[in-house]
């Protein structure tokens, strides 16, 4: 086991440890129920649980002094003690091609971490880091270039939220977790900032709005599946030889393509959801016809759709193809028995787009590895 996972599995275990002992789990993040139940420790009643959880998740409050409901004797008490506010806007920079804006976060510990604000005509919709780095290692990734630092808590998850929507003048239609991280790395505190982006009382995202992506953690895809999660679910594939994958995404080698699609299939049948692949053109990998006929074989029975994603150029030996393959790879796709979308990437000006986060001013160089 590399020491990079090894380091993030120890993390993880402790971290859950903690959490799960933790009555100090920072305000924003808790739920429902933990609110209740702080309200009534502070000898409140538990109906003050529902006006904070308004206050945190719909209002956006980010001081106690805001909260008008609870009395100020209470919020000088509370505010001694916890703090509201769980990161800050560093920088923030604009796509000069779409209004696509890159927010540098640093959170209370100072670690950084990035989040971007998508808008379109028809939707708004931003891209949420779930870790500081990551470990999975992608050979394409700039976030896989940081290593791994650690996990972001949901309340840092959910303060993203909080600060691209405070810039917006749009209201957030669609969140994503294809930030930096490995989202399934850090599953319980995704799927419970997933819960906070989707309830009633909060931001009220519905859950078709709201996807997980994942480079192809296979027991957290079952788990997921097991448990019936309502959210959309996309695996990264990205290539269509093991060999080719395994290049690019070194956990191929222990959750292979034919496995993941086992367990996509899986879950498209109990969760009666469609599944979304994102499939990255990269010149040489995974942008050639032979590529498109193996995906229309390989998604011919799976209820999913996918998509198709030029490559957005880091520093590094990885190349987007040119318009003229990209072109040739679609039209080898046509028809299809699954819809296929192609999504230039927005951002790729202000290395915004897929697979282009990294907080470091030096990030690690990679060399290309032999095929
Ligand atoms: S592509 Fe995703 S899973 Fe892979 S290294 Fe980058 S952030 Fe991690």
């Amino acid at each position: 086991m590399s020491k990079i996972i090894w380091k993030q599995q120890v993390c993880s275990l402790l971290f859950l440890a903690m959490r799960k002992l933790d009555k100090n789990r920072p305000i924003k993040g808790r739920n429902l129920e933990e609110l209740r139940e702080l309200m009534q420790d502070y000898g409140e009643p538990a109906f003050r649980g529902e006006q904070l959880f308004r206050w945190l998740y719909e209002k956006r409050a980010t001081a106690f002094d805001e909260i008008t409901t609870l009395s100020k004797g209470l919020r000088e008490k509370m505010s001694k003690k916890h703090s509201l506010e769980r990161g800050k806007v560093i920088t923030q920079t604009g796509d000069k091609q779409d209004d696509t804006v890159k927010f540098l976060i640093e959170l209370k510990d100072g670690k950084r971490i990035e989040s971007v604000l998508i808008p379109t005509k028809d939707r708004v919709t931003i891209c949420v880091s779930s870790q500081v780095g990551c470990a999975v290692d992608c050979d394409f990734c700039a976030t896989g270039k940081m290593g791994f630092h650690r996990h972001l808590d949901a309340g840092e998850i959910f303060e993203q939220y909080r600060i691209l929507q405070d810039y917006s003048d749009r209201t957030i239609t669609n969140i994503v977790f294809m930030g930096m991280g490995e989202p399934f790395n850090n599953y319980d505190e995704v799927i419970r900032a997933a819960a906070l982006f989707n309830d009633d009382m909060g931001p009220n995202i519905g859950r078709q709005r709201i996807t997980i992506s994942t480079s192809g953690i296979l027991p957290r895809i079952q788990q997921y599946t097991n448990e019936k999660q309502p959210y959309q679910l996309a695996i990264s594939l990205n290539a269509t030889r093991d060999k080719i994958r395994s290049e690019l995404i070194p956990i191929n080698e222990r959750w292979p393509i034919g496995d993941l699609l086992k367990a996509a299939k899986r879950y498209t049948k109990l969760t009666k959801d469609r599944i979304t692949f994102e499939y990255v053109l990269i010149e040489g990998y995974s942008d050639s016809t032979e590529d498109a006929r193996r995906l229309k074989n390989m998604f011919k029975d799976i209820n999913c759709k996918l998509n198709v994603i030029p490559f957005n150029e880091i520093d590094g030996p990885y190349q987007r193809p040119p318009d003229w393959k990209v072109e040739a790879f679609l039209s080898e796709l046509h028809p299809a028995s699954f819809p296929v979308t192609v999504r230039w990437s927005e951002g790729h000006d202000i290395n915004a787009a897929c697979g282009q986060l990294n907080t470091e001013k030096e990030p690690k160089k990679r060399s290309k590895k032999t095929s």
